[in-house]
């Protein structure tokens, strides 16, 4: 009954920067795959992908959602948890270089689930999800309509050993269901770094520097970078750096879920 959802969809570099086809015919494939998917969703009834109930047409049941660890007074700059929302400490005595976060989610049982399932079981579907969650956090946090978004880059050793980036594919989802363009040329990874997980926190900013680069024009635009999961934000703080240093006005990182210092 799954056989619409598992079908592998077709990759970032295949749609992306990196494929011979022109975005506007990778947008027009776009929007063809989606409303297949969007359809066979609709006609198939679902289970739910945290506990196998039915679902109807959603991918997580109403029941898992409430009981999702849900993100609500948060720093709206780096989105850890503050007492009333305000900016934190932390944000106000170094301030990064990206203006605010949106997280929906904690880090935590079960999203941490949900995160592996998308990210190494290749259920593509749950793109669709993360990107709902995504837009149902901003409309409780301070954010403006973005110019473009774009996916944080992978390397093209990362990216080869994953197939896909999965941040592009949320990001993709994002942009259709809003009508913001995804910007996939002019922004790339330029180094691998060892994965950041293998380091110790403190080390983690030294660990990014220079990993990015942007030949695209980003004078004056508000741009929404979108990723899955946001660690200490050392990754995204510099790849904000960059972004600003091509002209970017405004930087805002629209992640699914954020780690919490008591998780790290
Ligand atoms: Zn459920
Ligand atoms: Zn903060």
């Amino acid at each position: 009954m799954h056989a619409a959802r598992q079908k592998p969809l077709e990759c970032a570099k295949f749609l992306g920067g990196d494929g011979g086809l022109s975005n506007f015919l990778a947008s027009a494939l776009d929007s063809v795959r989606r409303s297949a998917i969007d359809a066979a969703r609709r006609a198939l009834p679902q289970r739910c992908e945290l506990c196998a109930a039915s679902s109807g047409d959603c991918i997580v049941c109403a029941e898992c959602l409430r009981e999702l660890p849900w993100l609500k007074e948060v720093c709206p700059v780096c989105s850890l948890p503050t007492s009333s929302g305000e900016v934190c400490g932390q944000c106000l005595a170094d301030p990064p270089a990206f203006d605010s976060t949106i997280a929906a989610c904690a880090y935590a049982f079960p999203v941490d689930r949900l995160i592996h399932a998308f990210k190494y079981q290749g259920r593509l579907a749950l793109a669709e999800w993360c990107a709902d969650a995504i837009l149902a956090a901003r409309k409780t946090r301070p954010s403006v309509r973005p110019a473009r978004l774009v996916a944080l880059p992978l390397s093209r050793e990362r990216q080869r050993e994953r197939a896909c980036n999965q941040a592009a594919e949320i990001a993709r989802a994002l942009g259709a269901r809003i009508g913001v363009e995804l910007l996939t040329d002019g922004v790339r990874r330029i180094r691998a770094t060892p994965p950041q997980a293998a380091l110790p926190w403190t080390e983690r900013a030294r660990n990014v520097r220079g990993a990015f680069a942007c030949d695209a024009d980003m004078s004056g635009l508000a741009i929404a970078v979108v990723d899955d999961v946001m660690t200490t934000g050392a990754t995204l703080a510099e790849f904000a750096k960059t972004l600003k240093a091509a002209g970017a006005l405004r930087v805002e990182n629209w992640v699914v879920a954020r780690t919490l210092p008591s998780e790290r």
